[in-house]
């Protein structure tokens, strides 16, 4: 896979780049991150690339024409154009499934008060947002799209388990997790992970996914398709807090 950043801050992604599992991504060529800087295709001489908005208002808008060159430089039949907005469909674990089956993406992030219009209306393939809350640019919400997609490529992390069982990959959260010391503070691990028994380890995870999800997020339980067996988890789970209340 590659990506595509288009930036007025490509010094912002030098230390990300090098960083993890992204650094050792790319070390191992399973993807390549370009960083490109807008202003170099602006033709004016002090190499800027905001305006004030038509009609009044506060702020400067990004111009169309470099935005619009830096991508013609760099897009190819299969590039998916992604421009970072607060406007755009919420980013979740689903999307960045899709996104990492993509070949090329090309990532616009937008500064000032955005980017002209006619850039979105024409030249965009999906606008996407990272919340509802207003950031100072797009390169934040880039960051979090290329960590949570190259974590999903193909050889990107050590044991490719890790991914199935993490929060929302299969509409669950994650089962908890434990590690030394045996005890803590008084407080034991579950005795059945010092069991041996990998399958009622299995199954208490499952369980604890299922509950874990039911407790902290319980709409996304609404959302996922729930095997017979699911359905019991969760019937037992809710008769078990109902008991303790
Ligand atoms: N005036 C714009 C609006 O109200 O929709 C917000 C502009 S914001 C200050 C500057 C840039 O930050 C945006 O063009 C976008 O690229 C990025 N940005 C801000 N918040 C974002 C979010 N929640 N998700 C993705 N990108 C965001």
């Amino acid at each position: 896979m590659r990506i595509d950043v288009l930036t007025l801050f490509p010094e912002l992604f030098d230390s990300f780049e090098e960083w993890s599992i992204i650094g050792r991504a790319i070390e191992k060529g399973i993807f390549t991150l370009n960083k490109i800087d807008i202003r170099d295709f602006s033709k004016d001489k002090h190499k800027r690339v905001d305006d004030y908005p038509y009609g009044g208002g506060p702020g400067m808008v990004m111009r169309p024409e470099p935005i619009y060159d830096a991508i013609s430089s760099v897009k190819k039949d299969n590039s998916i154009v992604i421009y970072l907005s607060p406007q755009g469909k919420n980013y979740n674990q689903e999307l960045a499934n899709i996104l990492a089956e993509k070949e090329h993406l090309i990532l616009l992030c937008g500064h000032y008060e955005g980017v002209d219009n006619r850039i979105m209306e024409h030249y965009i393939d999906m606008e996407i947002s990272i919340g509802d809350y207003i950031l100072t640019g797009g390169e934040i919400p880039a960051m979090v799209l290329i960590d949570s997609i190259v974590r999903l490529l193909p050889g990107a992390l050590g044991n490719r388990e890790s991914i199935v069982n993490e929060s929302h990959y299969d509409g669950l959260l994650e089962y908890p997790q434990y590690t030394r010391p045996r005890t803590f503070n008084k407080i034991s691990v579950p005795d059945i992970l010092l069991s041996g028994n990998h399958k009622k380890i299995e199954e208490w995870r499952r369980y604890k996914a299922i509950e874990t999800t039911y407790i902290k997020r319980p709409e996304l339980l609404d959302k996922r398709l729930l095997t017979k067996e699911e359905k019991e988890i969760l019937k037992d789970i809710k008769q078990k807090l109902k008991d303790k209340n």
